[in-house]
């Protein structure tokens, strides 16, 4: 008998998580469509099912547990299992995070309100998400999760003085948050290494989405790609790691 893979993507209704989940279906994954607003979660499935793919909207918003709990009973009841889980709804907590425009993350005057909504999205919600999935992962022959983190959370790019994070962009709430979940990628890694569960972080690149306003150099698709490639990995692929398109990123 054959195994149908079935992925779920948080966030999958548009920007890179809609890439992510176009990818695997093309790969003849069945993708769940993570979405808070169902509507717009079931345009975009509805998209990719009219695209050849076999997608289907789930109601998730990874801040309210009883939406993680409803799409971990929805996965139960229809395929019985996960694959694949791609960790990808985000917020940035601020308008556009561009050299311009980010003055409501300078840690000086940041909002501490602010800085806990970004943290309840970027950190919290992939525990929730991922503790009320792992049970349908363990039933997969080879599980994927994959935390979609960012450049913004490696220490050893924006504590360089002379690097565009330190010099431009003050980011009190989004890259703490997203270094935060490159540490957490760790510890489930770690603690789930035996279990042949492999969790990896992935820094998708200056990608051309909402959150930006629409500022960044990669297509969705090129951003989509290292997230796609970890979500793939064989046996014998990484685990506990951080990479983007180029490769390793630093801590
Ligand atoms: P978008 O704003 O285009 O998409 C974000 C997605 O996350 C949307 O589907 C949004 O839903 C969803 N989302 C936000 N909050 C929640 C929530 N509480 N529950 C469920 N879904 C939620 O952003 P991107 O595609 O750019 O970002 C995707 C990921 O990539 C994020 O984690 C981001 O931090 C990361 N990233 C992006 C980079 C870039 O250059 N674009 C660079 C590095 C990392 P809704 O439509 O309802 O708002």
């Amino acid at each position: 008998t054959t195994h149908q893979k079935v992925a779920l993507v948080t966030g999958a209704n548009k920007g890179i998580g809609r890439g992510v989940a176009e990818q695997l279906a093309a790969l003849d994954m069945t993708v769940l469509i993570g979405a808070r607003d169902p509507r717009h979660g079931e345009e975009a499935a509805a998209a990719m099912r009219v695209a050849g793919g076999d997608a289907h909207a789930v109601t998730l918003d990874v801040t309210d547990q009883a939406t993680v709990r409803e799409a971990a009973k929805l996965v139960e009841e229809r395929f019985g299992h996960l694959d694949v889980l791609i960790n990808n709804a985000g917020i940035t907590g601020s308008g556009p995070v561009s050299p311009e425009d980010a003055h409501d993350q300078i840690p000086s005057s940041v909002k501490l309100d602010m800085v806990r909504a970004v943290f309840e999205t970027n950190v919290f919600g992939v525990i929730s998400v991922t503790n009320a999935m792992l049970p349908l992962l363990r039933r997969s022959p080879a599980p994927r999760v994959v935390n979609v983190s960012s450049h913004a959370a490696s220490l050893t790019l924006t504590s360089d003085p002379d690097g565009p994070f330190a010099a431009l962009l003050p980011s009190a709430a989004y890259s703490p948050s997203k270094s935060a979940l490159t540490a957490l990628t760790v510890q489930y890694a770690n603690e789930l290494r035996k279990d042949g569960v492999l969790v990896n972080a992935a820094a998708p690149g200056y990608v051309d989405t909402d959150s930006n306003n629409h500022t960044g150099f990669l297509t969705v698709a090129q951003g989509a790609a290292v997230v796609v490639r970890l979500a793939t990995l064989g046996a014998d692929g990484p685990t506990a790691g951080f990479f983007g398109e180029d490769g390793p990123v630093p801590w």
